[in-house]
């Protein structure tokens, strides 16, 4: 691993809602969710790996994002170097949107402008998890990146967890790590992530949805550990205190813009509720995407696009 935590941004999680509650109801899960569909409400326009387990599959998910007018392009072993390269240039200038890898892309390749993380296969090793991980946590100012977003359709974070959790490298302790995480989520000692029915965000430690602010329902609720509210604290604390961007603010910020799409307000609403709340303006603050003069009469839901919410498909 070895990259330092001054670099590294924090990380937005979603998953497809149907992935909780098929892991609720005890169902066994695969994949699940249209990897096209959670891209265009989370993720559109951003920069993304996706980890795949399957050439085929690989090659037939790239081409319904092209069908959808997505640049994609998928890596696997056979990929010829000259082609590997090519791709991971215009994936860097932009050109390359989705990014496939199979098996080729969760550890070593260092392209720091990749923003988003799709798991579209079983991701059965820790390790591999927190690698691929690293693929999308490295800071970019050259973009602006102020976070990550990872797009889970495996229910991988539900079994190792979020990315920025404290891991026990420690070797000294004995027995594999992935199962050392597994004990200590049982034993109570690690969050347990929530996935919000309404808009998939999966978080741990709050009564309520910090992406769109639906409330959780109580049995969820009270099998959250207070452990979790107390990590979440220790988490945010250094970001608050370094006055970096602020997950939390961010959160807050996408809230505010939903509530505009709903109810067909103008992006200067948003802003006036983000000021009430946090003393200054958004786009003193770090948070994305923020509105310049002559677009503040516009309704959000003509200047974000991608969080009008679809019809679901399933
Ligand atoms: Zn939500």
């Amino acid at each position: 691993m070895g990259h330092g935590v001054g670099v590294l941004v924090p990380v937005r999680y979603f998953a497809p809602p149907e992935l909780s509650r098929k892991r609720k109801t005890g169902e066994k899960t695969g994949v699940v969710g249209d990897p096209v569909k959670h891209w265009m409400d989370h993720a559109e326009g951003k920069r993304t790996v996706a980890l795949l387990s399957g050439v085929k599959e690989a090659f037939a998910v790239r081409d319904r994002f092209r069908q959808a007018g997505v640049t994609a392009d998928v890596i696997d072993a056979d990929t010829p170097h000259k082609e590997r390269t090519r791709i991971l240039n215009d994936v860097a200038a932009g050109k390359v949107l989705w990014c496939g890898g199979v098996g080729t892309l969760d550890t070593g390749v260092d392209v720091p402008e990749w923003e988003v993380g799709q798991i579209l296969c079983k991701c059965g090793s820790f390790t591999r998890y927190r690698q691929f991980g690293g693929r999308i946590m490295r800071k970019c100012d050259a973009i602006g990146k102020k976070y990550a977003i990872l797009l889970d359709h495996s229910g991988s974070v539900a079994e190792h967890g979020f990315l920025d959790e404290p891991v026990p490298w420690e070797l000294d302790e004995g027995g594999d790590i992935t199962d050392r995480i597994k004990k200590e989520r049982e034993d109570g000692e690690r969050a347990n992530p929530v996935c919000c029915a309404k808009c998939g965000s999966l978080f741990a430690g709050s009564p309520v949805c910090p992406e769109c602010g639906a409330a959780i329902p109580r049995r969820e609720r009270t099998e959250q550990p207070d452990i979790g509210r107390e990590l979440l604290v220790e988490l945010d604390a250094p970001q608050e205190s370094a006055g970096q961007f602020n997950l939390r603010k961010q959160r807050e910020w996408t809230v505010y813009l939903r509530m505009c799409v709903a109810k067909g307000w103008p992006a200067k609403k948003a802003n006036v509720m983000f000021k009430s709340k946090f003393g200054d303006w958004p786009e003193n603050m770090g948070v994305t995407p923020t509105f310049g003069r002559g677009d503040r009469d516009k309704p959000v839901s003509d200047l974000c696009p991608s969080l009008v919410r679809r019809k679901a498909t399933n």
